[in-house]
């Protein structure tokens, strides 16, 4: 099979060969004239040598996203269907199935599925198209997830920012195959119970990247009085209550989340445990907080992406570690900060810098009992740093 040839300038085919997907701009010495974008391409090398086959964007910084670098490999049907079986084949490995009904099935380049991101809730599947590439293919896509996976439904969700970048629309949200699904599915996670919102919220309903930090924070939180801080739909305090936790406060802007929190406390609460609920900003609620002295077993910061391009880090990690100072502020001696960036600008040694900082200008010493990425069911390949994007740290504080 033959698709428009693109050709590298010199020395630009190492990264991708090396297993990284993306080929930027800069890279490119002759474009396809055939091609438009969200066609498929093959790239060769200055050499004329075969390097890899991928969907072209001629709008994006991102020029070509690899699908494969095996040059007999079609672009088909069958393709999709044995990627989207791999990935399963993967979850099945990593036992998440008997701690969860809950799982991303597919996870975009991670899973050499540029742009796809399929989740599976208690068997309703939520699909997110985020590339031109993936948007072409949609039918393919569709027909390979239903043969490789008998879903009983498939729902798309594919309302995200990153199709803009793509020169994509949102689409609407709904129903593309099978059951509907429930205004709440129920999931499980670790003996919690919890519900995603698939019509109206965030991501595909529910943030499964998580799993890992809440479950952890159950062990932890035994008799603790718990502020989460960003909370969403209270699936970190949802946890801490059935680990024990005396008392959760959380604070979230959106009084839309209210919905599945009220839900996911209220199946969780032990009798005596109290719930509290509260819509605010929290960067200047923290802050007036923190002025009133420390008060919290456990503080949770799990706030969304602060920044869209990477000109903006500086400035992010500034707000980030006003955040951490007066989050850190509020934990008592001995207690515990745990804190997120799903950033994947923020690295890692950025957020180790931040979390540094914060403590000492909060003038406490921190030791991390934790510190963790993604579940397993968001696979990274070390071969596409770009993909990490969650960090998460449990530190424990000394004043
Ligand atoms: N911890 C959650 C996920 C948090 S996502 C979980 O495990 O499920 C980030 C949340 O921050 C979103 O619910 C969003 O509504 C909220 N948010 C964004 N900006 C905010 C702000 N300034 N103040 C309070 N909440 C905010």
């Amino acid at each position: 099979m033959n698709y428009p040839p693109l050709y590298l300038r010199k020395n630009s085919e190492r990264t991708v060969r090396n297993g990284h997907p993306w080929i930027f701009s800069g890279a490119v010495e002759r474009r396809p004239k055939d091609a438009d974008t969200g066609d498929i391409v093959d790239v060769f090398d200055s050499h004329e040598r075969f390097v890899c086959r991928g969907f072209y964007n001629k709008r994006s910084l991102i020029r070509v996203r690899s699908l494969t670098q095996n040059a007999s490999s079609a672009i088909d049907q069958a393709f999709f269907e044995q990627r989207i079986a791999e990935a399963a084949e993967f979850r099945r490995g990593t036992g998440l199935s008997t701690v969860t009904n809950a799982m991303r099935l597919v996870h975009g380049e991670s899973d050499g599925l540029p742009g796809l991101i399929v989740d599976d809730y208690a068997g309703y599947l939520v699909v997110q198209f985020h590339t031109a590439g993936m948007e072409k293919q949609r039918q393919t896509v569709l027909a390979a997830l239903d043969t490789a996976l008998c879903p009983m439904s498939i729902f798309e969700r594919s309302d995200v920012g990153t199709r803009r970048a793509e020169g994509l629309k949102d689409r609407p949200t709904g129903l593309l195959a099978g059951a509907k699904p429930p205004e709440f599915v129920e999931i499980e996670e670790h003996g919690v119970r919890l519900h995603a919102d698939l019509y109206r919220g965030q991501k595909t309903g529910f943030f499964l990247d998580q799993r890992d930090n809440r479950f952890l924070l159950q062990r932890l939180a035994n008799g603790k009085r718990v502020l989460n801080l960003f909370s969403y739909s209270s699936g970190f305090s949802a946890h801490a209550l059935k680990g024990g936790a005396s008392h959760t406060i959380d604070v979230d802007v959106s009084s839309r989340v209210m919905h599945s929190a009220r839900r996911n406390l209220e199946a969780n609460r032990l009798d005596e445990s109290r719930t509290d609920l509260l819509v605010a900003d929290v960067f200047p609620f923290v802050e007036e907080l923190a002025d009133r002295g420390p008060r919290y077993d456990i503080v949770v910061v799990d706030p969304p992406s602060l920044l869209r391009k990477h000109s903006q880090l500086k400035q992010a990690m500034g707000v980030y570690t006003k955040l951490n100072r007066n989050a850190f502020r509020l934990v008592v001696d001995g207690g515990l900060l745990v804190t997120a960036s799903c950033s994947a600008r923020v690295s890692q040694e950025d957020f180790f810098q931040i979390v540094r900082r914060a403590s000492a200008g909060a003038r406490v010493r921190t030791r991390m009992l934790a510190y963790n990425q993604h579940s397993a069911d968001h696979p990274v390949d070390p071969a596409f740093p770009d993909g990490r994007y969650l960090k998460c740290i449990f530190a424990r504080i000394k004043r």
